[in-house]
Order: C-alpha cells, then sequence, then structure tokens
C-alpha cells in the first residue's frame, strides 16, 4: 500500500480570480464564514500534533487563493521549521506573487506551482472572469519574480479547455525550450463548472502529447516526479512537461494524497465524497490529539477503497464543493 503522507492544505475557500473552470458562472457561491475558518493556531496545531504524528511529512498550500490568507508568510515559515516537515510547496494564481516572492522563499518555501492557462492577456482574462486589465501582467511578473528568486521547481499549472485555450498548447509548451520550467496539463474536471463541462468536453492528455510529439518530437524525461503527472520533454529543452491526466487515466493505485479544507474537513480523495471527516468540529470540541490522530488514522485506512476508479456518468455527478473550496 502507498504510504500516504502528502497533505494538501487549503488555506482559504475565497479568491480574486473567478476561473471558468473552477468557479460557477452564474450562482453565488456560498463561502466559508470566518468564525468556520481554522485559524492558524488551530491549523497549526492539526499539522503538528496530528497530522505529523501519523506519518505526513510533505506539505502544500492552497485555495481558493492562498494569497489572500492573513499571516501566509508567518504560516509557512511556521511549517517550513517543522523538524518532520521535508517538503513544503504551494500553489497559487500568481496574481498577488511579486511582492511576496521573496519574503515567502526566506520563510522556507522552496517549490511553487503558478496557474496560467494563456499567453494571451485577452483570453487570460476571459479565462480568470471578470477582473483587471492588468491581470495577466500581474501574473506574468508574479512568474518572473519567482524564477529569479530561485523557486526550483516552479511550474505552470494549465487546464486545458477546447476552444478557448486549446490552440495555445504549442506556445505553452515552448516556455520549457529556454526556461527551466515546467509545464504541466491538467485535464479539465467536472467540478466547479458543469455547464461549461458538458458544453465544451475536455482534452485528453495523449492529445495533447501528439500535438507536441508532431513539433518537436516528445521524450519521457528522467526526471521523474512523486505524484500524478506523466513527465515528458521537448529534446534538448531545459524545462519538462508534464500531463496529468486524471480523466483519462487512472492514477489511484499510486495516490498519496489527502485534503484538508480551509474549514477543516479532510477529504480522502478528490473526485470522491465519501469518507469525509470533519476536524475542525471534533478539534474545537476538545477531543484529544489522539482521538484526532485514531479518526486520520482511521481515514487512511479507508482511502484505497475511496477513489475515482469508476468513471462512469455516475461518477461524473455533480460536486457539492468547487475546486477552489476544496482545496484543489
Ligand atoms: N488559486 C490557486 C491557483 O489557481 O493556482 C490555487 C487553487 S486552484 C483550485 C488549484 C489548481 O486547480 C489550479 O491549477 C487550477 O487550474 C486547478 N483547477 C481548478 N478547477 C479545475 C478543474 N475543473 N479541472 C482541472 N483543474 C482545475
Ligand atoms: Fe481562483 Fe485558482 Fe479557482 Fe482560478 S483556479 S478561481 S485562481 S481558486
Amino acid at each position: 500500500m502507498n504510504q500516504i503522507n502528502y497533505l494538501r492544505i487549503s488555506l482559504i475557500d475565497r479568491c480574486n480570480f473567478r476561473c471558468v473552470y473552477c468557479m460557477p458562472d452564474d450562482t453565488e457561491l456560498n463561502y466559508i464564514l470566518k468564525k468556520q475558518l481554522l485559524t492558524n493556531d488551530e491549523l497549526l496545531t492539526l499539522i503538528k500534533d496530528v497530522f505529523i504524528p501519523v506519518g505526513f511529512n510533505r506539505f502544500r498550500l492552497t485555495g481558493g487563493e492562498p494569497l489572500l490568507r492573513p499571516g501566509v508568510v508567518d504560516l509557512v515559515n511556521k511549517i517550513a521549521h517543522f523538524p518532520q516537515t521535508q517538503d513544503l510547496s504551494m500553489t497559487t494564481n500568481g496574481f498577488l506573487l511579486a511582492p511576496l516572492a521573496q519574503d515567502l522563499y526566506n520563510a522556507g518555501l522552496t517549490r511553487i506551482n503558478i496557474s496560467l492557462d494563456s499567453l494571451n492577456p485577452h483570453t487570460f482574462n476571459l479565462i480568470i472572469g471578470h477582473h483587471s486589465s492588468h491581470g495577466w501582467e500581474q501574473v506574468w511578473c508574479g512568474i518572473q519574480s519567482a524564477d529569479k528568486v530561485g523557486f526550483n521547481p516552479l511550474k505552470l499549472n494549465v487546464v486545458v479547455i477546447p476552444g478557448v485555450n486549446d490552440h495555445e498548447i504549442l506556445n505553452l509548451a515552448a516556455l520549457t525550450l529556454d526556461k527551466n520550467w515546467h509545464v504541466r496539463f491538467i485535464e479539465f474536471m467536472p467540478i466547479g463548472n458543469n455547464t461549461l463541462f458538458s458544453d465544451r468536453g475536455w482534452v485528453s492528455s495523449a492529445q495533447l502529447r501528439d500535438q507536441i510529439r508532431q513539433r518537436w518530437g516528445l521524450t519521457e524525461s528522467q526526471v521523474c516526479g512523486s505524484g500524478p503527472a506523466d513527465v515528458f520533454q521537448i529534446p534538448g529543452a531545459k524545462g519538462t512537461l508534464g500531463f496529468i491526466s486524471q480523466m483519462s487515466e487512472c492514477f489511484c493505485d499510486r495516490c498519496n494524497r489527502v485534503r484538508l479544507s480551509a474549514d477543516g474537513w479532510l477529504r480522502p480523495c478528490l473526485l470522491n465524497e465519501s469518507g469525509q471527516i470533519d476536524l475542525k468540529t471534533a478539534l474545537r470540541s476538545s477531543q484529544t490529539m489522539e482521538q484526532l490522530q485514531q479518526q486520520v488514522r482511521e481515514l487512511l485506512n479507508l482511502k484505497s477503497e475511496i477513489n475515482f476508479k469508476e468513471r462512469n456518468p455516475g461518477t461524473l455527478g455533480t460536486y457539492s464543493r468547487t475546486m477552489s473550496q476544496i482545496g484543489g
């Protein structure tokens, strides 16, 4: 059985973007009320006294937009300095990154993933929903700052939506030619905006690889990540290309992660809603740390049975939380 040691932590469900694939365009989202959010102290207690003792040592901060979380640099500093922490990373949309990149790096964040779905500012604005006209430029500036500060690896996440940004695959892949950047194409999943998903569908990683192979050739990379991405490289390129194919392939058997939402729900599988436990209520009801550890252990024991192996229309039904609420 896989050792499950990787926790993805949603710091906040709110976001300064409203990406078309992540949030529904026509409904008001019910944001978590402030009093329902785990406080910074509660989060640190859960990591130190519950997750680390049951074997977690890799953490990723996500959201919503994690850089909107008050005190995010201090949180990074504290999590990075737990002696058991072996890896601390973040997934961000990059909009607020430029002025924070150095502080985050100094605090102990070494790896960062930045979402960048288009190189065209107009298309970018269409994807991120209503926003300032400088959205793309500001994110690009965040990417440049992260690069300058020394984040390594620096990964760029791309969700491919047919008819929206699928014509940019080659331009996005070309970013890896001269830079040691890692562009990761993520298959569009039916979480967040079901209408868009049924209207547009999704593009498989195999189709993307074919396009790239025809242009430059493509080899399997020697740099092999421990995550769900299949990693390739354009011959001679400095960076790599990752493909996350949760719609067309099944990597449940090598899954080593669980997710903690900003309001303290622990979720064993991104694409299956069963088995979640409410750690915040348990923590606030004065259960002992041993009792919380036991609850987490029981969830981990069930994890291999809670998965996304049945890729049928039933499993592709409506999810009650968006990616921004789960912590994608
Ligand atoms: N706000 C941050 C960001 O955008 O990078 C972090 C949170 S976001 C929910 C984490 C990742 O989930 C992003 O890379 C985003 O592109 C991806 N994502 C969101 N909705 C998705 C969907 N429906 N299908 C596939 N990936 C999705
Ligand atoms: Fe916000 Fe990230 Fe979702 Fe886009 S993908 S709306 S940036 S949480």
